[in-house]
């Protein structure tokens, strides 16, 4: 355990924490959502998505994972043209906000060089309010550098483009977490729609685990990527 890369913050112990966060000082902040993502996926997609995605990228480029945040706003609950009132829990945009400033205010003073936060729900203004306020910290100071971001942000369109429990989404919980998964509650004699199913892009009937994997990969690769020049500037 000594000499982990490593860890989730919440799990460990005072020491193992300094351990890692010598050699290397990220965080990691998988920023999800409670929100109704149709009948086939749980409620927790975008928490697990961002999580598991955040657990990956920390194995590689090393560094702690905060516990997921499952709050968020502009849900599906709130689209014009949809009624899906249930299963989802929303917050307003402005405590949003304020979470995200005292989160990393207290990241930036424990003197964190890089904080990676990945939002796994890209509604907006919800999305543009974390990134935001992750801008405003990196003109302030020069000590650390706050990225903030959405999963698709660094993946080709062809593989991954913002969607809402489509083929991408699914994909990615069929591989991180199978069992919450249901294809077979999607409609099989029509089209998937937005108004009917909460799906917004590719069809998810299509959904796979070797897709999931392809882009969880392709995503770890990217955002390490970009974590080793930070740490050339950062470090
Ligand atoms: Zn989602």
């Amino acid at each position: 355990m000594d000499d982990a890369n490593w860890g989730h913050f919440d799990r460990m112990l005072p020491l193992q924490i300094e351990a890692i966060f010598k050699k290397n000082p990220i965080a990691y902040i998988p920023w999800g959502a409670i929100e109704y993502h149709g009948n086939h996926n749980p409620t927790g997609l975008d928490t697990h998505k961002a999580y598991h995605l955040c657990t990956d990228l920390a194995k590689v480029s090393g560094g702690l994972v905060f516990p997921p945040i499952s709050l968020a706003a502009n849900l599906i609950k709130s689209y014009k043209g949809v009624d899906f009132p249930k299963h989802s829990i929303e917050f307003s945009e402005r405590l949003v906000r304020s979470i995200c400033e005292e989160y990393l205010e207290q990241l930036i003073s424990q003197e964190f060089k890089i904080v990676v936060l990945l939002s796994g729900h890209a509604g907006q203004p919800h999305l543009d309010i974390l990134k935001d306020v992750a801008e405003r910290y990196n003109k302030k100071q020069t000590d650390c550098y706050i990225w903030a971001l959405a999963e698709f942000d660094i993946l080709p369109n062809e593989l991954l483009e913002a969607n809402h429990s489509a083929l991408g989404e699914t994909s990615l919980q069929l591989y991180y977490e199978p069992q919450t998964v249901v294809l077979d509650n999607l409609p099989k004699e029509r089209e998937v729609t937005l108004k009917q199913d909460a799906v917004s892009g590719k069809d998810p009937r299509l959904a796979n685990k070797k897709l999931g994997e392809q882009i969880a990969k392709t995503f770890v690769l990217n955002a390490s990527k970009k974590i080793e020049s930070f740490k050339q500037t950062y470090f």
